[in-house]
């Protein structure tokens, strides 16, 4: 079965962004696939959060996922601490990325602002511990949101320079496996990652302003929808949702630089399981009047399942506990396999 892993960081409430962009399609790849889904709380470290909601947000994300369908018997969930590789192999790559590909990353750039002087040397170095998340498990399959693109071409170039440039010693230790490069075939240990990125939804926009993606750090709670948030906070976010004063129009051509209309056409499409084109045949020529409510009625039905039952699984800290540790403990299995190989790999003497 080809590998996936993916993650979320349990830096904040979950939102509508992380919900259709990566956890809602990770579902219908637990049958097809082998699944890890991680909460990545080393990432969350690298801006400094209170410890105490540290473990609250890993304990909220995890319920997060068992109540949108994650499978613990099928999917290793687990949160990414517990499995000490993933730091080792995160120091090896710290050693194989360059500093001008690191200084190239937008996401840096965005979080750091304008004291990146003051930012932790952790965000800067952060996509090589993405790297080594996807790459300790040599994961092909990576389902993320587009904000995510850039740092999954980081991993591959990681992938690739570490494959060169051990090149012989992965020879002479017959570990190699073959995969295509562009029109040449070549042999290395870890593969080429394939992002999986598409559908209406994998960047939904802040309800506040068009141009920013919805995020859980956004100040603003009025930006984002909640997974938690009740069936009233849902209507009343999307009713203040910033738009145009335009109707919607007749054919999506017509969404281009409307970036407010074309996100709430995009999270309707997402919702409803089709298309922004099937959108628009239904509500071209409405008035955001019309539209929002019957938006706010499929999110509501959409989400307050889901809601609910992150009630109930929070309520069970000892349950949302024992997943962690359980797949805590098969990941590490993987995880020290292929750390094996690297240690001879890179010449580290080990037992
Ligand atoms: P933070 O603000 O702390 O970075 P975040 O909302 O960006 O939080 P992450 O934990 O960084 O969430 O990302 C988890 C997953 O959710 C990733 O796959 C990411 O691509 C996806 N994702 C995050 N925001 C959006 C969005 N607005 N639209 C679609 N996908 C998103
Ligand atoms: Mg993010």
């Amino acid at each position: 079965k080809p590998l996936v892993f993916s993650g979320i960081q349990p830096t904040g409430n979950l939102h509508l962004g992380n919900y259709l962009g990566a956890i809602k399609r990770w579902l219908d790849l637990q049958d097809s696939h082998e699944c890890l889904y991680c909460i990545v709380d080393m990432h969350a470290l690298t801006v400094n959060p209170d410890p105490v909601e540290l473990m609250q947000f890993t304990r909220e994300v995890t319920a997060a996922f068992l109540a949108s369908g994650i499978d613990p018997k099928k999917s290793i969930v687990f949160n990414q601490s517990r499995v000490r590789q993933h730091a080792e192999l995160a120091w090896v790559f710290n050693c194989v990325a360059r500093m001008g590909w690191l200084n190239r990353m937008t996401q840096f750039k965005d979080k750091a602002g304008k004291d990146r002087e003051n930012a932790s040397a952790g965000l800067f170095v952060y996509p090589n511990l993405m790297a080594a998340d996807i790459l300790l498990y040599r994961a092909t399959h990576v389902p993320v949101g587009d904000d995510q693109k850039q740092h999954l071409e980081l991993t591959r170039d990681v992938a690739q320079k570490f494959n060169n440039d051990y090149s012989d010693r992965i020879a002479s230790l017959g570990i190699g496996v073959d995969m295509q490069v562009g029109d040449e075939q070549v042999s290395g240990f870890f593969p080429l990652t394939e992002p999986m990125i598409s559908g209406p939804a994998m960047r939904i926009m802040s309800l506040r302003d068009g141009t920013k993606k919805m995020s859980k750090s956004d100040p603003s709670d009025l930006s984002r929808i909640n997974l938690v948030d009740d069936a009233d906070t849902i209507a009343k976010k999307i009713r203040k949702a910033k738009t145009d004063p335009e109707a919607l129009p007749s054919d999506v051509e017509g969404l281009a630089g409307r970036p407010e209309a074309d996100n709430l056409v995009g999270i309707y499409a997402a919702l409803s399981g089709t298309d922004k084109e099937t959108v628009i045949r239904d509500f071209g020529g409405r008035q955001f009047s019309d539209f929002k409510p019957a938006l706010a009625d499929l999110a509501v039905a959409r989400l307050s399942p889901i809601t609910e039952e992150m009630r109930r699984i929070s309520g069970d800290q000892a349950y949302v506990d024992s997943v962690l540790k359980d797949g805590g403990e098969r990941a590490s299995v993987l995880a020290e396999e292929t750390m094996r190989h690297v240690r001879d790999i890179i010449g580290f003497l080990q037992d």
